[in-house]
């Protein structure tokens, strides 16, 4: 069976299965959210403002409303509404339901079912822009609503063992054509009941099955890309699992990543390498959330055939001074991050810097993902800056396929999370750099 997989933020997401409660305090939702201009950022969703104990939410939300304050949900429909709330203002002129005059409200364009206007006017005026992704914005407001189902555990779905050798699958059609049964999986999903409570509870009718099948596999795309993207790296550096165990660390790990993080999520990695030495997993961020992956990772190696994840709340070059300086944590093989961003401003090169330079002259094979075009220009414009010996960049054959809205500016082109890669490992070696060796970790 062919999936439709050409058509993926991150958006966040925090549903607690324990629902509904009686009272389910909640901190601020963008109710009080001033629409954006800038790029994307996976914060700004929906789902993420619905979670009950997140940190970092509240400085989210201070960055939105400027003050803090307690919003509570009493049952799923409230839950949905809150969410959906939290795309409410005229994708024409930014009006938020506040701002709106007496008799007016914010209605749905009745094709994607995920932008709002103010007026018939400000839609009209919008709709030679808004028509380029109305398409796709439609895809998006499916997704946001079933990507609930990951944190009740129907998503990510069992997958295959592996049938091809890894060097063979260089794609998602190759992964796809090792899952035979695939559409009863996909079909198991849509019967369960907690899709059905979602569709009672969602302010939008039930799409087709069609549509929900291929939705739950932009969801799983999205979750699998990040593994198979490391498999992809693994192989791309000539690391030989089956040589030795392997530490690989994820680095700027974001909520979204380790949200509800499960000790096995980068189990696909044992199916592409099976009888590996064992692999180690470390998650390290500022963002990282508290959740089962948060411990100690691995002094001694670990488990032959099983990935070992851990996580460790923290900025990176911090990590590796405190943790992996006092032998604590095994020195990476490898190091991913997803989305880094440090292209965005000023103040996210400095944070990034320390560990830039300690990737850098500790010699760290390295694969960083970025959503787009402009955004990989600009980081390896960075990174070359830093004199890296860049190896490689490109689009990334394992990108997620669930399209990504910038919320605060939906008719923005809509982009796919790792869709593209840069890979890099030391200093670039030219003549001019031979005075620079040796002289630039200054942590
Ligand atoms: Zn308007
Ligand atoms: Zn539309």
């Amino acid at each position: 069976m062919y999936i439709y997989i050409c058509i993926c933020i991150c958006i966040s997401q925090a549903f607690t299965q324990d629902l509904p409660p009686p009272l389910h305090p909640i901190p601020a939702t963008s109710q009080s959210f001033t629409p954006r201009t800038d790029s994307v950022f996976s914060d700004s969703s929906g789902f993420f403002s619905m979670d009950t104990n997140v940190p970092g939410l509240s400085k989210l939300c201070l960055s939105k409303s400027g003050k803090p304050k307690g919003i509570s949900f009493r049952n799923y429909k409230e839950m949905f509404q809150k969410m959906e709330e939290t795309f409410k203002f005229c994708t024409g002129c930014n009006a938020l339901p506040e701002n709106l005059i007496e008799g007016q409200s914010l209605k749905r364009c009745i094709k994607c079912l995920n932008v709002y206007y103010c007026t018939k006017e400000c839609q009209k005026n919008n709709w030679p822009l808004h028509k380029k992704v109305c398409k796709t914005l439609r895809l998006v407001a499916i997704d946001r609503l079933v990507e609930w189902l990951m944190f009740l555990g129907d998503l990510p779905f069992p997958t295959n063992k592996w049938t091809k050798p890894t060097s063979q699958v260089k794609c998602w059609d190759d992964w796809l054509s090792m899952q035979d049964d695939l559409s009863a999986r996909l079909d198991a999903i849509l019967a369960s009941p907690n899709m059905e409570t979602l569709w009672k509870n969602a302010s939008r009718p039930r799409p087709e099955d069609p549509d929900l099948r291929q939705s739950v596999w932009r969801i799983q795309s999205e979750f699998l890309s990040r593994v198979l993207t490391v498999g992809m790296a693994i192989q791309q550096f000539s690391l030989d699992p089956y040589a030795k165990p392997l530490t690989i660390h994820i680095i700027g790990a974001s909520h979204n990543e380790t949200m509800g993080a499960k000790l096995t999520d980068y189990d696909e990695l044992s199916r592409m390498f099976p009888e590996h030495q064992g692999i180690e997993v470390v998650m390290v961020g500022p963002e990282v959330v508290d959740g089962p992956i948060m411990r100690p990772p691995l002094r001694a190696f670990g488990p032959r055939k099983r990935v070992f994840m851990s996580a460790h709340k923290g900025l990176y070059h911090e990590f590796w001074e405190d943790v992996v300086e006092k032998e604590e944590a095994a020195r990476p093989d490898l190091v991913l991050g997803f989305h880094p961003g440090f292209h965005a401003n000023q103040g996210l090169i400095e944070g990034w810097l320390p560990t830039l330079l300690l990737l850098r002259d500790y010699n760290v094979p390295t694969l960083f993902t970025v959503f787009n075009e402009n955004e990989l220009k600009y980081s390896l414009e960075i990174l070359l800056e830093l004199e890296m010996n860049i190896q490689d960049s490109g689009a990334n054959p394992f990108s997620s396929q669930k399209p990504e809205q910038v919320q605060s500016s939906p008719n923005t082109k809509p982009v796919y999370c790792s869709a593209h890669y840069i890979r890099f490992q030391g200093l670039l070696q030219s003549p001019s750099n031979s005075s620079v060796l040796g002289k630039s970790l200054e942590l």
